[in-house]
């Protein structure tokens, strides 16, 4: 039975948005085990593109104050792109952006609202940023994902108005998702996770994009860095990424070299060791939320 055979069961008995990160686990565990019997890393078994990635790095919703520290660790480090989360309160967002900017003056921003805003609020995001001559890199997933004409709405004026793209984040779990996103213009970027589609999910997903022009950016959930660690091989391999974002430093330490952004992917995927101990914090994560 060949490796894609098996992948296809695994699809049919773990289906859907329900099972995609434990469905991901498994994927990544195989994958890992074919590579790693026939001596090739994976960014190598993706398409070879390239051996290295560059990332940024998430700021969570927390006081100026805080958020201004790690701005300033994260300006040390060499990060030059931040993920902002925002979406709890507009005004306190402006203020953690403020802060951020007083100690870290050069950086772009990336914002991410998780679906907390309003159409009309998201805008407004965008204007008072431009009022504070900020541009931000990317909105990502401004409004509630099941809305569909306001994650539209928003596209089109961060656009046309402030030369600003957006990204579909939860509105795009499936190939179904994807087409959508394609057919309605509802969003420029499409952030694949792979927990959340899973693994041949996001193939199909990246696919769908490639062939209509839609950029992408990978990122993930709160994953181990065996998970990010196989999402960094893939995207590099793949090279057709703009963009990676992961949530922490310790995300991207294990798997390969560390070396400020541009993060090299070790020749061994050194992956499978763990990848048992992947899929149980999994199945946790899953279990909690
Ligand atoms: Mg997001």
């Amino acid at each position: 039975m060949t490796l894609g055979l098996v992948l296809e069961e695994i699809g049919r008995a773990l289906p859907g948005h329900g099972f995609a990160s434990v469905r991901a686990g498994v994927e990544m565990a195989l994958i890992d085990a074919i590579a790693n019997s026939i001596r090739l890393p994976l960014w190598r078994l993706f398409g070879g593109a390239s051996n290295s990635i560059t990332t940024d790095i998430t700021i969570p919703i927390v006081s100026p104050n805080e958020a201004a520290k790690l701005a300033s660790e994260y300006r040390e480090r060499g990060f030059s792109t931040l993920k902002l989360k925002v979406g709890k309160d507009l005004n306190s967002d402006i203020e953690v952006m403020k802060a951020i900017r007083s100690v870290h003056p050069d950086c772009e921003f990336i914002l991410d609202a998780n679906e907390g805003y309003s159409a009309n609020e998201a805008v407004e995001v965008l204007e008072k940023l431009a009022e504070m001559g900020v541009t931000p890199k990317l909105f990502e997933q401004p409004v509630h994902r099941d809305n569909w004409d306001g994650l539209r709405q928003v596209s089109d004026v961060a656009k046309e108005k402030y030369g600003v793209s957006v990204a579909a984040d939860e509105s795009c779990r499936s190939v179904d998702d994807a087409h959508r996103i394609v057919k309605g213009k509802v969003a420029h970027v499409i952030n694949i996770k792979l927990a959340k589609s899973g693994v041949l999910g996001a193939l199909e997903i990246i696919n769908v994009a490639r062939n209509a022009g839609i950029r992408l950016m990978i990122g993930g959930m709160v994953e181990t860095r065996l998970a990010m660690g196989f999402a960094g091989h893939l995207a590099a391999g793949l090279g057709c990424f703009d963009l990676w974002s992961c949530l922490q430093v310790h995300q991207f330490q294990r798997s390969w070299r560390f070396s400020s952004l541009v993060k090299h992917l070790t020749d061994q995927s050194h992956l499978s060791e763990s990848v048992l101990e992947s899929l149980h914090e999994r199945w946790l994560c899953r279990s909690i939320k």
